[in-house]
């Protein structure tokens, strides 16, 4: 292969509102809840814009030899209430507006859960999937260079997202340590537990999916051993959250991945199925019958949680959604058209920054862990976990129930409070 750059993604394909950009998305989202508020302009005009974005080339020597340079970017929202925080991923739809969208969407999630902490997002435009593990670490290792000014365990700390794991967060560290010339395991979270990882890190996101669906479930007076539940995606997100629901009581009648889904009214023996992680694709490899995954989206169920990618729930499928309740565990599963469709119809739709916010919270716990160079088990990790998840929830639900306004304008309204408030106190400089 000869040296150039990589192709931008193909979104010929994609209909005009699902390719309404992640930062549209969030912008309306922003501009639909400060509507709500009596907040001052001038701050919420600071918040539909990043604090930063950082848009690198990256070089990437593959395996032939061959020279490709690769298009990385971080965008940095906003850290009035802390450092920068939020994943990279390696993804081929990668886009500075996608970056900074999802950046907006952290420094939500993070006021959501008040932690100590702002927003930010980045990534690679690459498919994984073309990546040799030697590819993947150098790409790795030369991207944690080029941000290298930019991330730090006191600035900005990154983690995994799509396409990356807890070993691209093992590269990221070695590669930020050996050029600071210290080892400093807080500049990424996600990273495996021998190297200052957490446990409980990477089930984490699935975990707090699953105590979202249970809190929301006893809201409607919806019991456990009663419901039934389709989860879109069997990555970490959507294996972890089946397995945990499973286990509760619930019965899981879908799942899928790229290849489709699996459907058994009665419920699927979920920790026989492999997630992503533990074979790729393969949770139709041994199924009789399978689904196509838009077929998942309009089951008949109590609980759909969509936990693979971004818009898949649109104007166009909206109105076929059959189930009485969505959570959210991607992010952005849902478009703005879809929401205001489900909102008429009656659905609830718990929001991403709540339902997923799982991880940032134990990344949270991770860095805490990291900077006090003091481990904790994975039964306080998971204790702790609960803990932030249902305060949080009831938060949320104290906002849902004084106004008249969506689950998701609920949680917007609460982080939008708190992030205004540490403007407000900070003030402007000069
Ligand atoms: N990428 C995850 C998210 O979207 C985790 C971010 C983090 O742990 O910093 O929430």
């Amino acid at each position: 292969m000869s040296s150039g750059t990589s192709s931008p993604p193909d979104e010929t394909a994609a209909d005009p509102e699902t390719s309404e950009t992640a930062l549209e998305t969030a912008r309306r989202q922003l501009e639909h809840a400060a509507a709500e508020l009596d907040l001052d302009p001038n701050v919420v005009e600071r918040l539909r814009h990043p604090t930063r974005v950082q848009r690198v080339s990256v070089p990437l020597r593959r395996d032939d030899g061959s020279v490709e340079v690769l298009t990385g970017y971080r965008a940095q929202h906003d850290d009035a209430r802390g450092p920068f925080k939020g994943g990279l991923r390696f993804h081929p739809h990668v886009s500075e507006e996608e970056c900074v969208g999802l950046a907006m969407w952290m420094t939500w999630k993070t006021a959501v859960m008040d932690l100590p902490l702002g927003g930010a997002k980045g990534g690679i435009v690459v498919n994984p999937k073309t990546l040799s593990p030697t590819e993947r670490e150098r790409l790795t290792r030369r991207f944690a260079e080029e941000l290298r000014d930019i991330v730090g365990p006191n600035t900005d700390i990154p983690a995994p997202d799509m396409g990356t794991d807890p070993q691209t967060m093992a590269w990221f560290m070695d590669a930020y340590s050996v050029q600071q010339g210290e080892t400093t395991p807080g500049v990424v979270t996600g990273k495996p537990p021998e190297i200052g990882g957490s446990y409980g890190r990477e089930a984490a996101p699935g975990r707090s999916v699953a105590i979202i669906v249970r809190e929301a479930c006893r809201y409607y007076d919806k019991p456990m051993d009663d419901l039934s539940v389709a989860i879109q995606g069997f990555g970490s997100v959507g294996a972890n959250a089946a397995r945990l629901l499973d286990s509760w009581g619930a019965d899981v009648v879908a799942v899928s991945d790229v290849n489709g889904a699996v459907h058994d009214p009665s419920g699927l023996p979920v920790d026989e199925i492999p997630s992503h992680d533990e074979e790729p694709e393969a949770v139709t490899e041994n199924a009789e019958t399978v689904i196509a995954n838009d077929e998942l989206l309009e089951l008949d169920v109590d609980v759909l949680a969509p936990c693979a990618i971004g818009n898949v729930i649109t104007g166009q499928n909206a109105g076929a959604v059959r189930a009485d309740l969505v959570v959210e565990g991607a992010n952005g599963p849902v478009t703005f058209a879809a929401d205001s469709i489900l909102e008429q119809r009656g659905v609830p739709v718990i929001p991403d920054i709540l339902a997923n916010a799982g991880g940032v919270t134990v990344s949270y716990f991770e860095w805490l862990q990291d900077i006090n160079r003091r481990k904790w088990s994975r039964e306080r990790v998971n204790e702790e976990l609960e803990n932030e998840m249902v305060t949080a929830w009831n938060a949320v639900r104290e906002e849902y129930d004084e106004r008249d306004v969506s689950w998701r304008t609920a949680a917007y309204i609460l982080a939008l409070s708190r992030v205004a408030k540490a403007h407000e106190l900070r003030g402007l400089w000069p």
